[in-house]
């Protein structure tokens, strides 16, 4: 963003991008390097960077830390197995195999951000594969060309569910993470940066640019936030950043800024709940990812399990009750051994939001500058370091603001509460 002249101040009482008459009178202002919107893994994870980094920087969330997509996670840091089963590691492969190395020295506070007080669910991942020549094929491929590469499991240590699998359990070196205290991790140690917004309507962005047209590049002025208890805060950035999952679109449709490189994946994710064994890894069926089952706990101590991968893209759009017999069948040949005969069983939906150039689904993150705003995907939470590193990148250095604190008394975010948290109607197993 080196091109761009940030003259801010100057350009205050210039054409008002959208219509900020309902907002009431402002009571405080700020004028500050980066304010992000949206407090998921990407936003939060910029912000600590960017705070580090000496920028004065904020975010504000319109809803709970990480509703949308962090929360629904199952939480898998990847290295690449997916994009490599055919025994290449092509540029997808190579994008992200670097990334459990450098969420693991976080995840242990040995490097920024510390994230020391994330709970982890497992310290690896189980990969098998269904039975059938070709799938096993694709994972001796995987293990030829992974830096975290899959050493087979010793009968004695598989877990539970898969001591009796007819054929190779290998692990692998992908630690799974508990999104929702991942969230609590780095928000509280952010407190005055954040800030919690009256929902989307809660901000309103001013610019000085004629939106709608192409041919002007959008200069965000100012954005005026409004929190629920109705005080209300003018902050004029340097930079905006989009972090905002797939609120995104909205924002960037409001800036007059295009949204045709953009992409929503739904997905319907099946859990399990009961006295069930824990669990975390990948089945591979004809050297394709098949199903993935992550394990937690929910508040009575119940495990939970998620289970996505085809089931979830394939039942997507499907009643709930077409996904649980569906996700059973698979679950059935995957995990033969596991009685579910007293567990129950639910679904969620969840969107996956993307920026793509090409309509094909992206294998890294996805960054688009358009004047002084950035819109970021991660494309996936492993990703989200990389996302961060291709923004500062971008970034002119701190401008030398003060450091910004939310005013007094304005409320901080909450992080959103999983799904198996909210479910109420769970069908029995029998
Ligand atoms: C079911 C599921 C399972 C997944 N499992 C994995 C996995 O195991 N491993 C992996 O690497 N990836 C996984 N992913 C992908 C990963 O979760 C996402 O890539 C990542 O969490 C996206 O983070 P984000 O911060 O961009 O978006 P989000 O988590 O969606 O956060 C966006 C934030 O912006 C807020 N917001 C929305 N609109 C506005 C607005 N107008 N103003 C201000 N704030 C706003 C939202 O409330 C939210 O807090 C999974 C995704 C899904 C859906």
């Amino acid at each position: 963003m080196d091109d761009l002249p940030f003259q801010i101040e100057a350009l205050s009482g210039l054409t008002a991008g959208s219509p900020s008459l309902s907002m009431p009178v402002m009571a405080t202002s700020s004028t500050i390097d980066v304010l992000i919107l949206g407090g998921g893994a990407a936003g939060l994870w910029l912000l600590d960077d960017l705070h580090r980094r000496g920028y004065s920087v904020a975010l504000a969330e319109a809803s709970s830390l990480g509703s949308g997509q962090t929360i629904w996670s199952q939480g898998i840091i990847h290295g690449g197995l997916k994009y490599a089963l055919h025994g290449r590691a092509g540029g997808a492969a190579k994008a992200i195999r670097g990334m459990p190395l450098r969420w693991r020295r976080s995840l242990a506070g040995e490097h920024k951000p510390n994230l020391s007080r994330t709970r982890l669910r497992a310290e690896y991942c189980c990969i098998w594969a269904h039975t059938g020549i070709r799938s096993r094929l694709g994972l001796l491929g995987a293990s030829l060309s992974l830096s975290v590469k899959p050493r087979k499991l010793q009968e004695e240590e598989r877990p539970a569910p898969l001591k009796n699998w007819n054929g190779p359990v290998f692990r692998l070196g992908e630690q799974v993470i508990e999104p929702g205290s991942f969230l609590q991790d780095l928000a509280d140690q952010h407190v005055p940066r954040i800030l919690s917004v009256d929902g989307p309507q809660g901000i309103e962005i001013t610019s000085a640019s004629q939106l709608g047209r192409g041919d002007a590049p959008v200069e965000v002025q100012e954005v005026h936030l409004r929190c629920p208890g109705g005080k209300s805060l003018t902050i004029r950035p340097n930079c905006l950043v989009l972090a905002a999952g797939d609120g995104n679109s909205r924002i960037r449709n409001r800036l007059g800024l295009p949204v045709n490189h953009i992409q929503q994946r739904p997905l319907q994710m099946v859990m399990v709940r009961g006295k069930l064994p824990l669990i975390n890894g990948h089945c591979i069926r004809h050297a394709h990812p098949w199903l993935t089952v992550t394990s937690t706990f929910d508040h009575a101590d119940r495990t939970i399990w998620q289970v996505g991968g085809q089931v979830a893209e394939e039942t997507a759009n499907a009643p709930a009750i077409q996904a649980i017999n569906r996700g059973r069948e698979d679950l059935a040949i995957a995990l033969p051994d596991v009685d579910f005969s007293e567990a129950e069983f639910a679904t969620y939906r969840a969107i996956r939001a993307e920026g793509t150039a090409s309509g094909k689904r992206p294998d890294r993150p996805t960054v688009f500058f358009d004047g002084n705003v950035v819109t970021a995907w991660p494309t996936k939470l492993a990703l989200v370091p990389m996302l961060s590193d291709t923004i500062v990148e971008h970034l002119d250095p701190p401008a030398g603001h003060p450091e910004f604190e939310a005013p007094d008394q304005w409320p901080s975010a909450t992080v959103a509460i999983p799904p198996w948290e909210l479910e109420s109607s769970w069908i029995s197993g029998h």
